[in-house]
């Protein structure tokens, strides 16, 4: 007996590796630190999302032990049936006080992933909606709100990146009674921010929501590092949050705050939210140091130091011929173009013991393979100057 289908995925696979665009898992033998051990090498890595250097502190360490020895492992079932703890309750109450001076009257709720908590946004508005729904969707928003209005089953119309006059005229000329804009706060490939500001503006001029997408933004942005919404002093009924929890927050899992209204139909109705096990509960109780962290006086000179290493190395030079996008965030990346040349200087980086992923379609579009280097409270500037080196050796 043979299958078919397997022949088909495998001459796919050879048109992958033809075309550079084979992904690689790499295998990590400690924890997510600057300098870690991966598939049996010493490395200095600028490739994760950990922007203040939680994942691996001591006292998140100390309190997902703890979490495991008053709630055990695991949830054992959905929030709905019997997997909602006190720590999850407690999380979420804690999120809810954070982002309550920009929304009104806020709740929180807590999802497995960033990636389910925007599947279940979409879906429960679109199923609020029945079938008279627009999502206006930013072109480079993250896979997962993409994936979200797909799921959402609703029309979808695209706007150009920032074009927040392209908007203006789509919303203007949209009849659906339900009218959602969806962004990325800051774009996870290329490190710029939204201007969510503008954004809202038209929203609650055409009665629409405002979904913002705040992954790369909560714990980093705003003096408390409560995210975008503090970072621009924004406020509204109008907008619907969502913040990660395993990039600045270190841990895993992500949330949704928004009008308390909103948040109720969810429970009753997100399927993404109600049909799956609770995550552990003691990385709810981890989350609650790390949000002590992020909003206390190591957080603020986490963040003041992040600011200087963003500044060490984008007043760096770089190679001539490649390209830095202008961001002001942790996501410093740099375009190269093509996936051979990409992956070229990302070997290149490697053999002098620096981790840097190379992003390639369909992640960013064609042409525009880039080196996506994040930085991380957890970096020191001897590690940055290191980095500024090595990329100066690749002219
Ligand atoms: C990482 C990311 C997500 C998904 O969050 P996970 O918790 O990793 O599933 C969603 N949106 C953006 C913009 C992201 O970068």
């Amino acid at each position: 007996m043979t299958n078919p289908s397997l022949q088909i995925l495998a001459s796919k696979l050879v048109d992958i590796d033809a075309q550079g665009l084979r992904r690689q898992r790499w295998t990590a033998e400690t924890a997510c630190q600057p300098h870690l051990q991966v598939n049996g090498r010493s490395m200095l890595a600028f490739n994760s999302n950990d922007y203040l250097g939680l994942a691996a502190h001591p006292q998140v360490m100390e309190a997902l032990k703890e979490g495991v020895s008053l709630y055990g492992a695991g949830s054992g079932a959905s929030h709905l049936i019997s997997g909602h703890f006190q720590s999850h309750a407690r999380l979420e109450e804690k999120l809810a006080a954070m982002l309550s001076p920009y929304l009104v009257s806020a709740r929180a709720l807590y999802f497995c992933t960033g990636y389910m908590a925007n599947l279940g946004i979409l879906h429960a508005l679109a199923d609020s909606a029945q079938g008279d729904i627009t999502v206006f969707s930013e072109s480079l928003n993250h896979a997962s709100l993409i994936d979200g209005i797909r799921l959402s089953r609703s029309a979808v119309q695209l706007y150009p990146h920032c074009d927040t006059q392209a908007l203006g005229e789509l919303l203007k000329t949209c009849t659906s009674k339900t009218k959602v804009v969806v962004t990325d706060s800051v774009f996870s490939m290329d490190g710029d921010i939204a201007p969510v500001r503008e954004l809202l503006t038209l929203c609650e001029q055409h009665g629409a929501w405002l979904v913002v997408d705040d992954a790369h933004g909560f714990g980093v942005l705003g003096d408390t590092g409560c995210g975008i919404l503090e970072h621009l002093q924004l406020r509204s009924p109008n907008l619907i949050y969502m913040g990660t929890l395993g990039k600045a927050a270190g841990v895993g899992g992500a949330f949704v705050a928004a009008h308390e209204t909103f948040i109720d139909w969810m429970v009753q109705r997100s399927r993404p939210y109600i049909y799956t096990t609770a995550a552990p509960p003691a990385l709810a109780h981890a989350l609650l140091t790390s949000l002590r962290i992020i909003l206390g006086e190591e957080g603020k000179a986490r963040r003041a130091h992040l600011q200087e290493l963003i500044q060490q190395l984008a007043t760096a030079p770089i190679p001539q011929g490649w390209e830095r996008l202008p961001s002001t965030t942790a996501i410093q990346p740099i375009i190269i173009g093509s996936n051979a040349d990409v992956l070229k200087a990302s070997a290149a980086l490697q053999a002098q013991g620096l981790w840097i992923t190379a992003i390639r379609s369909p992640t960013v579009p064609a042409g525009t393979a880039r080196l996506r280097i994040t930085l991380s409270a957890a970096h020191t500037t001897a590690d940055v100057a290191q980095l500024i080196q090595a990329l100066g050796s690749q002219a």
